[in-house]
């Protein structure tokens, strides 16, 4: 049931945090558990602003201003600093971070059942951006890898969204070569749309706090709840469960 205006998809490129997965739960999680390893206390107050490190880092890793390995250290050598807990083992905390980050997950609006219910309809590959055993992990354990037909993460690639190298690669690899027919449905506007923009496919921004874009460019599509994407298929339901998409 396609709508008269919409482009006739084939290909979805689903962004995993902040997207399919809840990146803050797991984050959070994890931070817990190492500080709890270690015996020390963990605030509100500090969750908040490691994640603003973390965010500045990734931004940072976009841009091309650091590598993968100064982000993943970095971030906590400067958190610590902060904090004024500079003995603290970096290199053992951080292997402990990826750990739990790869084992706590938690599902955005229903994620698992809107990807299930597009299954066999449409091609759906991950795009992330991240440590592979870390995303393999999350993947594997929220059964998210096997209703994929593929999953791209940039540190096997070699390169990250949003670089131009990343998105090549992965829709060389796509049974799909019309990029008018491939979809990336992500949160960040300055890895998954600005990428898919670049890549000449078409982009739907997941929105859910509605914020306001401030960017030059924008996407094709904005969505603040998951099960939008059946309008941006041109898909309708006419239930207000989802799960019924093609029952
Ligand atoms: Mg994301």
């Amino acid at each position: 049931m396609q709508g008269k205006n919409k482009p006739d998809f084939t290909t979805l490129l689903w962004d995993v945090d902040g997207t399919l997965l809840d990146f803050d739960y797991s984050m959070r999680g994890a931070l817990q558990k190492c500080f709890c390893t270690v015996g020390k206390p963990l605030t509100e107050e500090m969750i908040r602003r490691y994640s603003q490190i973390n965010d500045g880092y990734w931004k940072r890793l976009e841009r091309g201003e650091v590598s993968k390995e100064e982000l993943l250290v970095g971030r906590f050598r400067d958190f610590f600093s902060e904090y004024g807990l500079e003995e603290m083992d970096v290199e053992a905390f951080r292997k402990e971070y990826q750990t739990g980050l790869g084992q706590i997950y938690a599902y955005r609006d229903d994620a698992l059942t809107v990807v299930k219910s597009l299954r066999g309809h449409f091609r759906q590959y991950v795009v992330t951006n991240g440590v592979t055993a870390t995303q393999k992990s999350k993947l594997k354990l929220s059964g998210l890898s096997e209703v994929m037909d593929g999953v791209f993460i940039s540190e096997a690639v070699g390169h990250a969204k949003p670089s131009k190298v990343f998105f090549d690669y992965c829709l060389e690899q796509l049974e799909e070569k019309d990029r008018d027919r491939i979809l990336i449905i992500g949160d960040s506007m300055t890895s998954d749309i600005l990428g898919g923009i670049q890549a000449g496919i078409r982009t739907c921004w997941y929105n859910p706090q509605e914020r306001p874009c401030g960017y030059t460019y924008n996407a094709d599509y904005e969505i603040s709840v998951l099960q939008q994407v059946y309008e941006v298929l041109g898909i309708y339901t006419g239930k207000a469960d989802p799960s019924c998409v093609y029952v």
